[in-house]
């Protein structure tokens, strides 16, 4: 394993769940050290859990001690070069672009993702890029992107609002169809008694139209509707999978092979399944590795396997960018 190029600081929204989960990370990474280790569950242990989590809250997300945590654990995990990309969503510069391509009218849907946007767009983009900044400063081998999401007919808007930023890479995504976020689990209920073969058709024309935009250097998850299990018989994808890495070659752009989906959601399978790692690299798709990790104590996950698996694809290397140029790294010796 040796690059995790796409990975976040924090997203919301902050919810109880938020907050057991940064007591998770919180105990997994301090956890071996003072009062947290050495009564666990004890009245002590939870003024110390209390202690740190009123600390991490205080600094926020953008913080080095924050961001070291992902890079102190990658780095024992044998990692090299990391990739650092915040949602565009959680950034006051980029709301009016969300508003206006997602779904957030007075349906059930709309007022879902209205609450949900609010939530999660939190502040200024400057604190991020000065922070990640500040550590290549100091001669981390971080690279500073972000993850925006393509919406068809949004391109324009999308470049201006990324010309204002001096950036290494940036990844573009598909998270929603129609203005819907359908990787959302409050949002479950609208794939009940879909076409699935017209669903990830859709998906795969907005997914081209990312490829073609010319905004991005890396393709997210291109198949990443699967989420929550729907899909159609794989046979049926196979000439989508073909377009679209045809389409990735022709356009120069690379994509990922990303675990988040594998860890964190039902689907428990890799982006892209091996049948399209597998059509991407006959294209010769460069890819790079992401753990998609939104919390330190997951960056690096299952990327062993995912480097075994490109290897096993016929991959020899993987990709990552410093100021928009890919660069190369051997995935063996
Ligand atoms: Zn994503
Ligand atoms: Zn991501």
């Amino acid at each position: 394993m040796i690059v995790d190029f796409h990975f976040h600081l924090e997203e919301g929204p902050y919810s109880i769940d938020w907050l057991r989960r940064t007591a998770k990370t919180i105990e997994t990474l301090e956890g071996k050290a003072g009062e947290l280790a050495n009564r666990p569950h004890s009245l002590a242990w939870i003024n110390e859990m209390n202690a740190k989590l009123t600390r991490r809250l205080e600094q926020g997300c953008f913080s080095a001690e924050w961001l070291n945590y992902y890079l102190d654990r990658g780095k024992q995990l044998g990692i090299q070069r990391f990739g650092i990309v915040d949602h565009l969503y959680r950034f006051d510069e980029f709301r009016a672009y969300y508003e206006k391509h997602m779904l957030l009218d007075d349906s059930e849907l709309g007022e879902l993702q209205r609450y949900w946007l609010d939530r999660v767009c939190i502040g200024s983009i400057e604190p991020f890029l000065e922070l990640v900044r500040q550590s290549q400063r100091e001669g981390s081998p971080v690279s500073l992107g972000v993850e925006a999401d393509y919406f068809p007919g949004g391109e324009e808007e999308l470049r201006t609002l990324l010309g204002r930023y001096e950036l290494d890479y940036v990844i573009g995504s598909v998270h929603f169809i129609d203005g819907w976020g359908f990787d959302n689990p409050q949002t479950q209920y609208k794939f009940e008694g879909r076409d699935l073969n017209a669903m990830y058709r859709s998906l795969f024309d907005h997914v081209l139209g990312a490829v073609r935009s010319g905004l991005f250097d890396i393709i997210a998850h291109p198949d990443n509707l699967k989420v929550f299990n729907y899909r159609p018989d794989e046979t049926v994808l196979l000439p989508m999978y073909e377009e679209v890495a045809a389409a990735m070659k022709a356009a120069d752009v690379a994509t990922e092979i990303n675990t988040g989906l594998a860890y964190r959601y039902p689907v428990k399978e890799m982006c892209p399944s091996p049948a399209f790692l597998d059509i991407i690299c006959k294209h010769g798709v460069p890819i790079t590795l992401s753990s998609d990790s939104h919390y330190p104590d997951d960056i690096g996950t299952m990327l062993k396997q995912a480097a075994d698996l490109a290897v096993r694809t016929g991959y020899e290397e993987v990709v990552y960018f410093e100021r928009r140029e890919r660069k190369i790294l051997k995935l063996k010796g």
